[in-house]
């Protein structure tokens, strides 16, 4: 179902390709994996036409886990060679193994080089991370051509390789300037990967004891897999057990586990344990362009919080695909407060400062993450990624990275999700400006505001603050669980933008 041509008037009378590569006289043409809001936003977007006569769900990938509405983690892509699984899906509609990639050549022109069907013929590509785990180290894209994911997101997205990550920089931070530096990466549980740092786990288990650690299998989402221990039996148990009849015929080796310190003292709203979804958008990891978006959510969890019973999932994991199956769960009330509730909630019972203190600390989580991976993910202007962070805090409102998903999902579960959500990706398309609308400069667009570009972004001279001796400082441009006045924002824009480029 592709939307009329009528192409809206700041795309009219312009010429073929601006000197950003984007498309400025015809329709923007896009495909799309997903069949939830994403595909809402992109078919009521002014201008943009879907690539007609194609099935833009690849009918041989396997289902990805945020079509069905569920939450993902980043799983690493079966044909990396890292997870263990053979891959089985070879080609998809559009894919083609074998193609040759030829930055020079336009599809199709070539004899006797396989054509990949449909590369030329998008702008635009929300695809899931198998079509691009499968097509993208054979496939050619245009200058102007914009896809979702980078190459090796796992990197940052798989919760072993997430932490081995920041280890390092944590590790090469203290080695480079000092010790006190590298605090500031201790927004991550103590956490080892599982079979190949069993022993070292031991070693930390026996010096810690009666504390909780948490096994999360590295791969799986939703809460899948997960348990929560306080003795060493418990995981001799499970290492006899459930990890040695592996549940995938084709894996050799066994699945690969986190085990991590659990956050025994997380803070507690009505007496119930939350974690925040914080949307993070990259533009590019060389230089670092970061986008921060405003509006978010906290998932509670429905049972009251105790650590009395540490096998009861419902009290301990607030994943929604979790919680929704708790026994007393209610659809209507659902167990989600908006990031501007959180915020507000937070600022009234601590006072504004300290959850300034808190959210900054949540900057920090975001911009350390991405540094560690900054050197190792394949930087590519045609990729971005939109990141949905979870973040728990603890009673002492210290906020602390549970993992990071490239895939967050984008159903809704309800109409102000839905809204949340619709706004959220409008304004992806918004930053990533493929309509040329804009002039490049700005520091914030809708709900996004900019984080981080080569360095940290302050916010406008005129947002000045009072420092504790007196005199004044710019603030950080991060305005997480702040007003999200979005349409007024993006009119205002978009109307400077128009007379600054006209002038
Ligand atoms: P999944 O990818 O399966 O959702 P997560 O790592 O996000 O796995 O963990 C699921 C849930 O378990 C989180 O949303 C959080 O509520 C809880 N959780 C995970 N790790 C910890 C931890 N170290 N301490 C406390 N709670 C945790």
């Amino acid at each position: 179902m592709s939307k009329g041509t009528k192409v809206p008037g700041y795309m009219q009378g312009k010429g073929s390709r601006n000197p950003r590569g984007i498309i400025g006289d015809r329709e923007i043409r896009y495909k799309c994996s997903l069949q939830n809001t994403v595909l809402d936003v992109l078919r009521g977007r002014p201008g943009w036409q879907e690539v007609p006569g194609q099935n833009n769900i690849p009918q041989n990938v396997q289902a990805n886990p945020k079509q069905q509405g569920q939450q993902s983690t980043g799983q690493q892509p079966s044909n990396t060679g890292k997870s263990g699984s053979g891959s089985t899906n070879q080609g998809t509609t559009f894919g083609n193994k074998g193609s040759v990639r030829n930055p020079q050549q336009g599809p199709g022109t070539q004899p006797g080089v396989p054509t990949r069907l449909g590369d030329g013929d998008w702008d635009f590509y929300w695809c899931d991370r198998e079509w691009l785990a499968q097509n993208y180290d054979t496939m050619f894209l245009y200058e102007h051509q914009k896809i979702l994911h980078f190459r090796n997101h796992y990197e940052l997205t798989r919760k072993n390789l997430m932490v081995k990550n920041l280890k390092r920089l944590k590790k090469q931070t203290e080695r480079e300037l000092g010790k006190a530096e590298g605090q500031s990466f201790e927004f991550f549980p103590t956490t080892y990967e599982l079979p190949s740092e069993y022993h070292i786990f031991v070693e930390e288990f026996k010096k810690n004891p009666g504390i909780i650690w948490i096994m999360k299998p590295a791969a799986r989402a939703q809460g899948r897999g997960i348990f929560l221990f306080r003795r060493l039996k418990d995981i001799t148990d499970w290492k006899k057990g459930e990890y040695q009849p592996l549940s995938d015929p084709n894996r050799e080796v066994p699945e690969t586990y986190v085990v991590q310190r659990y956050i025994e003292n997380p803070y507690l709203i009505g007496g119930r344990k939350f974690d925040v979804r914080v949307y993070v958008l990259v533009v590019s990891y060389n230089p670092l362009k970061v986008w921060l978006y405003r509006s978010g959510f906290a998932r509670f969890s429905n049972t009251r919080f105790s650590l009395d019973s540490i096998e009861d999932t419902y009290v301990h994991l607030t994943n929604v695909a979790i919680q929704k199956n708790a026994p007393d769960y209610d659809p209507d009330k659902g167990c989600k407060w908006s990031t501007q509730q959180l915020r507000k909630y937070l600022c009234a019972k601590h006072g504004v400062e300290a959850v300034k203190n808190a959210f900054k600390g949540i900057d920090n989580i975001i911009i350390k993450s991405l540094q560690s991976v900054q050197k190792i993910i394949i930087n590519d202007k045609h990729c971005f990624e939109m990141y949905g962070y979870d973040v728990l805090f603890d009673s002492d409102l210290k906020p602390w990275l549970i993992e990071i998903n490239a895939s967050p999902s984008l159903t809704a579960s309800g109409k102000e999700d839905y809204d949340l959500k619709f706004g959220l990706l409008n304004d992806v398309l918004n930053v990533l400006d493929l309509e040329n609308r804009l002039t490049g400069k700005e520091k914030r667009i809708g709900g996004w505001d900019l984080l981080w570009e080569d360095g940290p972004i302050l916010a406008d001279d005129g947002n000045m603050e009072c420092t504790p001796n007196g005199t004044t400082a710019s603030i950080p441009n991060s305005f997480l669980g702040c007003h999200n006045d979005r349409k007024r924002q993006l009119r205002e824009l978009f109307t400077a933008a128009q007379s600054i480029k006209k002038s």
